[in-house]
């Protein structure tokens, strides 16, 4: 598929989504959202994106960023994030997800698996509405949609590197990186499994292979432009 038409289909899609979710009522917090999303995104090299950021008010632990930069933070995941770069860490792993093209490989998988059946829709003229879903199902996006499904190892290491130079350049200290996913594996333990956790696994083997790029990263945040290091706190609702 070419990435304009993913671009429009993700435009869609973010749209769709939002009408159906409302916004967070909390000021301040998407204030802060969009600020960490507008600081990546100015370092992200997609100057050519309609960036949108949205905070959803909803107690899922979710995020996600759809083709062509539209990116939706669920409330329930800020608390684990606890600071602004730990918010950083979720916003520039899905980012850079889309970015790579993630889900791009995934939805043509679908499409070529569901080629027959939508032949069929195409006549009935629900060809589009089921591409569309397809999309969403690739980018991970709200589980009333389809089974969601994790990204394969490679993607996730890919968006993990990737995302933690983004939070760097954008003036975040890496090293909330390997903590915020450690924090996010010991949630676990006897709660029902949030649903960013379902699709990535927070193992060690994720936090070693961060703290085993932290010297690059470190280098990168020396040279951002601005610091915020932690930024604000996101453990007063205030
Ligand atoms: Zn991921």
């Amino acid at each position: 598929m070419p990435e304009g038409q993913e671009i429009a289909l993700g435009s869609q899609a973010y749209h769709e989504t939002i009408s159906n979710e409302p916004a967070s009522k909390n000021t301040r917090l998407s204030n802060l959202v969009n600020r960490v999303g507008q600081r990546i995104a100015a370092v992200s090299g997609r100057n050519d994106y309609q960036w949108e950021f949205r905070l959803i008010s909803s107690p899922t632990q979710n995020a996600f960023c759809l083709p062509g930069g539209k990116v939706a933070i669920y409330e329930g995941i800020l608390p684990v994030c606890e600071d602004e770069a730990g918010l950083a860490v979720v916003m520039s792993h899905e980012i850079a997800h889309a970015l790579a093209r993630h889900g791009g490989e995934r939805m043509s998988q679908n499409l070529a698996v569901d080629g027959v059946k939508m032949m069929a829709e195409k006549l009935t003229g629900d060809y589009a509405a089921r591409k569309k879903q397809i999309l969403m199902e690739a980018y991970r996006v709200g589980s009333k949609y389809g089974v969601l499904l994790p990204y394969s190892r490679k993607q996730e290491s890919e968006a993990d590197h990737i995302g933690l130079t983004l939070m760097a350049k954008a003036g975040y200290d890496p090293a909330a990186a390997p903590s915020f996913w450690t924090r996010f594996g010991s949630l676990a333990k006897g709660q029902q499994m949030p649903e960013f956790m379902s699709t990535h696994p927070a193992d060690q083997r994720r936090a070693n292979d961060l703290m085993a790029l932290m010297e690059e990263a470190n280098v990168l945040y020396a040279q951002a432009k601005e610091k915020h290091n932690r930024g604000e706190s996101l453990l007063t609702s205030a």
